[in-house]
């Protein structure tokens, strides 16, 4: 899958502002193919020049990215400078917190393709290290009053937690698993499942930032204490979370099992209210 792109078959459009360590730019990449010019859209990730200290971890993510392929993975085309596909509806944070009503079923989807992209990864042995909504890029809207589904792909870790700053992990609660906190440099397939977990309260949540407004002690404690995020009204869901987000690594649950029970949460009747409605009766 990797390929060379030629710096002159880049073209820069707009710049579409700054991600964590990088300045982003949307642009096209033209090539032959075939003996015919295509041209696609890219959305192109540059190192900020104030973080050119990370360069090496930079490079790695990119290569990682470029390296695998799977349905739901961003694909990446370039390196140097981190040449991505465009995607359309950008991050699925921001998206949901642009307070677009989505359903139950729209959330569920979501959740097992993401599902999906983690087994492929852990089939792999392939740590990804920085799971959160605003790394799932939203490719395809859908519309679940006409059945269409939506379709995400996970996008590339960024610069390794094991470069960063105590600060900027600390931020990453609750995300970042805790014992990351510990040892950033040994990230394992488990540090993903609590990431996972997160995940899923951002996106039933609506995308709202979990421990919004919190400062880094206040996040330190969170996990000193061995507390938890504030509980899913729906108690199926809020179990999963639960046990992804298991203080204990070793017993977080293995991929084929998160899919297992987010497919049982499908099939059971799957709306918050009836679910409310058995628990109250
Ligand atoms: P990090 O991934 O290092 O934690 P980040 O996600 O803020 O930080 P970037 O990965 O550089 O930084 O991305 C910045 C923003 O650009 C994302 O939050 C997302 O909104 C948008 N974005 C990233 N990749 C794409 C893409 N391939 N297509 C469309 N939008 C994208
Ligand atoms: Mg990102």
């Amino acid at each position: 899958q990797f390929h060379m792109i030629k710096y002159e078959d880049l073209q820069w459009d707009v710049s579409l502002g700054q991600g964590s360590f990088t300045r982003i730019f949307s642009g096209y990449k033209t090539d032959i193919r075939d003996g015919e010019k295509h041209v696609t859209d890219v959305f192109l990730k540059e190192l900020d020049v104030v973080h050119k200290n990370y360069w090496e971890s930079f490079f790695e993510a990119a290569s990682l990215m470029s390296q695998i392929s799977h349905k739901h993975l961003l694909l990446v085309y370039g390196v140097n400078i981190m040449v991505q596909e465009f995607v359309e509806y950008g991050a699925l944070d921001l998206y949901l917190q642009r307070g677009r009503s989505v359903s139950v079923s729209w959330k569920l989807d979501v959740a097992k393709q993401l599902a999906s992209a983690l087994n492929f990864l852990e089939e792999k042995n392939i740590v990804h290290g920085n799971i959160c909504a605003k790394n799932l890029l939203l490719a395809r809207e859908g519309d679940p009053s006409q059945g269409s589904s939506p379709f995400i792909k996970l996008s590339d870790p960024g610069i390794s937690v094991a470069m960063l700053a105590k600060d900027v992990i600390l931020d990453r609660i609750p995300w970042v698993a805790p014992e990351v906190l510990e040892s950033p440099d040994n990230l394992t397939l488990e540090c993903d499942k609590w990431s996972f977990g997160a995940t899923l309260w951002e996106i039933f949540n609506s995308g709202e930032p979990p421990l919004r407004g919190w400062d880094l002690d206040q996040k330190r404690q969170l996990y000193e204490r061995f507390l938890q995020l504030p509980p899913s009204q729906w108690t199926e869901l809020a179990d999963l979370i639960g046990q992804c987000m298991d203080y204990q690594a070793a017993f977080r649950p293995s991929c084929r099992s998160i899919i297992r029970q987010l497919n049982s949460l499908i099939t059971s009747g799957n709306h918050y209210t009836s679910q409310l409605i058995m628990h109250t009766t």
